[in-house]
């Protein structure tokens, strides 16, 4: 069953195309992973479907519902959650309290918050650190703690937008592995990278954008195989 779909979403900013008539569908369960050359209009696409701003023609579903031009906010309430490529944490609040923040904004009534925000740093393995500020983690521990925010609001689907960006070989594989274990709790993903090898080990299917348009879709092996796709990167 369709969790996800898009219908022909174009996103322009001024004369910039950023996404042009982008058409797609995860379904419930599904993991779903989105690559593409650096300006391919990934997070713009993100961007559109969760209401950070509305795209300039088309339509996106959640659930049933359309979803389009919705804030942030209720989307989110709806259970449709995003990571910030760039993580900018409350840096006067510890790493507790920014999930607890997280956990409000969702708008789910938790019986305790601060125990599901404990919970949720736990899962990422930042248990140990809760009553430390964002300024002490690094990079990947930031990505973390992103993570954690987000599945604070009790998502049923996440989008990852680049949540390996910028990190060394382990802190990637730490992070592609905890995307594993979200998926197999059940939650549906959408998740962004701009190299391939991240993502094709938790991705069931792979969509590839190339400036603003999908130009190729497929199981992660057919992906790797395809010419237009080697082009594009070839390109880069
Ligand atoms: P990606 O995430 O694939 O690297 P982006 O979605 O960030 O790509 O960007 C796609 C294109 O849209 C780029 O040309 C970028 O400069 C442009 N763009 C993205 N966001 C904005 C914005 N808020 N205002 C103007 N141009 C934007
Ligand atoms: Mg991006």
């Amino acid at each position: 069953m369709t969790l996800l779909e898009g219908r022909g979403l174009t996103k322009k900013f001024g004369g910039v195309v950023a996404i042009e008539d982008v058409s797609f569908t995860v379904e419930r369960g599904e993991a779903v992973g989105l690559i593409g050359p650096n300006g391919a209009g990934k997070s713009t696409l993100f961007r559109t479907i969760t209401g950070v701003h509305p795209p300039t023609e088309g339509e996106v579903y959640f659930d049933g519902d359309e979803i389009t031009g919705k804030s942030q906010h209720e989307i989110c309430h709806r259970g449709l959650a995003k990571t910030h490529q760039i993580v900018r944490p409350f840096e006067s609040l510890s790493l507790l309290e920014n999930v607890v923040v997280g956990a409000e904004y969702g708008g789910r009534e938790f019986d305790d918050t601060r125990a599901r925000a404990r919970e949720m740093l736990e899962f990422v393995d930042l248990g140990d650190q809760m009553h430390a500020d964002p300024g002490e983690l690094s990079v990947g521990g930031l990505k973390r703690l992103e993570i954690a925010r987000v599945l604070a609001t009790d998502p049923e689907m996440v989008l990852f937008d680049e949540v390996a960006g910028g990190l060394d070989p382990e802190e990637t594989e730490g992070i592609i592995d905890l995307v594993g274990d979200i998926v197999d709790e059940g939650k549906t993903v959408f998740l962004i990278d701009h190299v391939m090898r991240a993502l094709m080990s938790v991705s069931e299917r792979v969509m590839v954008l190339d400036n603003g348009k999908l130009i190729a879709e497929g199981t992660p092996d057919e992906i790797q195989n395809d010419d237009e796709v080697i082009e594009a990167y070839l390109g880069e």
